[in-house]
């Protein structure tokens, strides 16, 4: 399974709009890993994780074509994940088309605010519900509750091709006990998690800093869902982490977690 980090940067990317804080101003300067836009995921080149605004960019940096899509998945509707705007050009009068090859999975509040946007249109979409498992070809799809978002079920996923087993993790929290116990059925030979806090320690818990991002493999590697093997990298950067990717890296590598960038690819 090959996995492509499209997006690695919090809600408002980095360097952030209106932003002058030293991560903003460190990226604008030096450009590279240090530049995110929104996160997002593409699987296996044709299963779609979410669709941030950043996606045209995103498509035409890496070269990829959004005709290749077979399906997208939404995690929750944060704007920096569900540019609704953004699936009118998939069909006519955008192109030829009169129905789209991608099939949408999302929530309650993903597939209602779809059919309210979009009365009249013909995309097939799924609801997907957290510990409901869905298959989607060969591919079976198992989101989890995150602690985020909490007015919905914003979900996490563990993606299945029948060999390999990944969990992609943005926007996380600390998940709640029975996650961690859901997750104790898995053994992971991928894992995209969140760290969107970096350094800074904030009170919010909707998402996690470097110190809770550490816990929480270090928690999966105990119960034996993490293992010496498994690749581990984040995503979901915000500038008000107050880390730099290298500042990133000092504090995660020796936990053995990598630290994502826009436009990673890697292969479990
Ligand atoms: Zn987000
Ligand atoms: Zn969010």
């Amino acid at each position: 399974m090959t996995i492509r980090l499209l997006g690695t940067g919090a809600a408002d990317g980095i360097p952030a709009f209106y932003s002058e804080t030293a991560v903003s101003r460190y990226a604008r300067e030096h450009g590279g890993k240090d530049v995110r836009t929104r996160s997002a995921a593409l699987i296996d080149g044709h299963l779609k994780i979410d669709l941030p605004p950043d996606t045209h960019g995103q498509m035409i940096r890496d070269r990829l074509d959004a005709r290749d899509w077979s399906a997208i998945f939404f995690t929750h509707s944060h704007a920096d994940h569900f540019a609704v705007e953004e699936l009118q050009y998939a069909l006519f009068p955008f192109n030829p088309y009169e129905y789209a090859d991608f099939v949408i999975y999302g929530n309650a509040e993903i597939c209602g605010r779809i059919r309210c946007h979009y009365p009249d249109w013909p995309f097939e979409v799924v609801e997907t519900r957290s510990f409901v498992p869905v298959q989607h070809g060969e591919y079976t799809v198992t989101p989890i509750h995150a602690y985020h978002k909490l007015d919905e079920d914003a979900h996490n996923f563990i993606i299945q091709d029948g060999q390999k087993t990944f969990l992609y993790g943005t926007d996380t929290g600390i998940w709640e006990e029975e996650v961690f116990s859901f997750l104790e059925g898995y053994r992971l030979d991928g894992l995209v998690i969140e760290c969107t806090d970096g350094l800074n320690n904030s009170s919010y818990d909707g998402h996690l800093d470097v110190v809770e991002c550490i816990a929480v493999v270090e928690r999966l590697r105990r119960q034996g869902t993490v293992a010496q093997d498994t690749v581990i990298y984040t995503t979901h950067h915000g500038h008000n982490g107050e880390a730099i990717h290298a500042q990133l890296e000092a504090a995660l590598n020796p936990a053995g977690i990598q630290v994502g960038y826009d436009g990673l690819e890697f292969t479990i």
